[in-house]
C-alpha cells in the first residue's frame, strides 16, 4: 500500500499526542568508518521521557482516556515501561496502577543506580504500585483488579505490547519510509533493535512491509523465553491486522524479521561482553547514551552481524536517558 493509504488507516485510531516526529537520524560515521550504519534516534520521541514507549502510549492512553479507565500494567523494578506509563498517564490525567515484579537479578551496577531513580520517579507519579514476586503473581493481580474494575479498567500488557500499543511502530515504519521519501537517509537494507515483548519489531515489521519495503529486522532478543519467539510475535501481528483491516494480510507474516537469539547472553537485565564493548564504542565516539539491557544487546547484533546482512544498516534507538528533574504534576 501507499504511504498515504497507511497513513490514513493509521490515522482512523484514536491516539493522543505524545511523540515529537519525526525523530532524527544521522550517520554514524564515526564508529563505523568502512560500513554505512544511520542511526534512528527515538530517544527524543518525548521531551519529558522518551524511548519506544510514548509510540505505543499514544494509542493506549487515547483509549482509557475515550473508555474513562484506569490503566494498570505491569514491568519489573526497572521497567522502562513502568516509568513512561506513570509519567505520561499522568500528564493526560490517567491514574496508573503499576504491578512490579522484584529485580530482574544481575543487572550492572550502573542499571542497579537506574532502577532506584526510575522507582523513585514512579512512587511519586503512580496512583498505586504493588510489588509481587513474579510475573504468575502479577498476572493474579491484575486480572483481579480488571475482574473488579467492572470494565474501568484498561488492563496493558508488560512492555505495551497488544495490538494497539504495537500499532505505534507501524507509524514509526511509515515516519522512517516519509524521510527515505525526503532523501534524509537512504533505504535501509538491514534495521537492528532490541526484542523484548516484541510489540516494537512487531510493528516495524508490519508496517515496512505493508509499504512494499524489502528491508529487513534483525531483532536481538533480550528477554528469554517464548514471549517474543516468531509464533507470538505473529499472534500479535494478527491483532494489528484486526484493528487496521486495510493492512495487507502478507504484511502480518513477518517474513521480512530475524532473531538474534546470541545477544541475550546470560538472560533478562544481565550484561553481555559485547554489548558493554558496543557502550563503550557508541558513547565514545558519538556520544550516545545506550544501557546494557536493551539497547547495547542490539548495537552489539549489529558489530556481530554487519558484514553478513543487507547494507546500509540502520540502528534503531530505542532507549531514552531520565531526565534529573523528571515533572512531579502535569
Ligand atoms: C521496552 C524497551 C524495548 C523493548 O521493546 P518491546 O516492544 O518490548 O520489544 C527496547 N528498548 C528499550 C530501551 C525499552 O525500554
Amino acid at each position: 500500500m501507499r504511504a498515504a493509504e497507511l497513513r490514513a488507516a493509521l490515522d482512523r485510531v484514536p491516539r493522543v499526542p505524545l511523540v515529537d516526529g519525526p525523530t532524527p537520524v544521522r550517520r554514524l560515521a564515526r564508529a563505523f568508518a568502512d560500513t554505512e550504519v544511520w542511526l534512528k534516534d527515538d530517544s527524543s520521541t518525548n521531551p519529558a521521557y522518551g524511548g519506544n514507549k510514548p509510540r505505543k502510549l499514544e494509542y493506549l492512553i487515547a483509549r482509557a482516556k475515550a473508555k474513562g479507565q484506569e490503566v494498570v500494567t505491569f514491568g519489573f523494578e526497572s521497567s522502562n515501561h513502568a516509568v513512561a506509563s506513570a509519567l505520561h498517564c499522568s500528564r493526560f490525567g490517567v491514574p496508573c496502577h503499576l504491578v512490579l515484579v522484584r529485580g530482574p537479578a544481575g543487572l550492572s551496577p550502573a542499571d542497579e543506580i537506574l532502577k532506584e531513580r526510575k522507582l523513585a520517579l514512579v512512587r511519586r507519579l503512580a496512583a498505586s504500585i504493588e510489588t509481587v514476586d513474579d510475573y504468575k503473581h502479577a498476572a493474579r493481580v491484575g486480572t483481579k483488579r480488571w475482574l473488579f474494575g467492572f470494565g474501568k479498567i484498561l488492563l496493558i500488557p508488560p512492555g505495551g505490547s497488544n495490538g494497539l500499543g504495537t500499532l505505534g511502530y507501524v507509524r514509526a515504519a511509515l515516519e522512517l519510509a516519509e524521510q527515505v521519501e525526503r532523501g534524509e537517509l537512504p533505504m535501509p537494507g538491514t534495521i537492528f533493535l532490541p526484542l523484548g515483548t516484541g510489540g516494537t519489531v512487531t510493528g516495524l515489521a508490519v508496517g515496512l512491509a505493508a509499504l512494499g519495503l524489502s528491508t529487513r529486522v534483525v531483532a536481538a532478543k533480550v528477554v528469554p523465553g517464548a514471549v517474543n519467539e516468531l509464533p507470538r510475535l505473529r499472534w500479535l501481528a494478527r491483532r494489528v491486522g484486526k484493528l487496521v483491516p486495510e493492512l495487507p494480510r502478507p504484511s502480518l507474516s513477518l517474513a521480512n524479521v530475524a532473531i538474534d537469539a546470541l545477544a541475550l547472553g546470560a538472560g533478562y537485565g544481565a550484561p553481555t561482553g559485547e554489548g558493554l564493548r558496543a557502550i563503550e564504542t557508541a558513547g565514545a565516539t558519538e556520544g550516545l547514551a545506550l544501557e546494557s539491557t536493551y539497547s547495547g544487546k542490539a548495537l552489539a547484533s549489529l558489530v556481530r552481524m554487519k558484514g553478513d546482512v543487507k547494507g546500509p544498516l540502520l540502528f534503531w534507538l530505542t532507549y531514552s536517558e531520565l531526565k534529573e528533574t523528571a515533572p512531579s504534576t502535569p
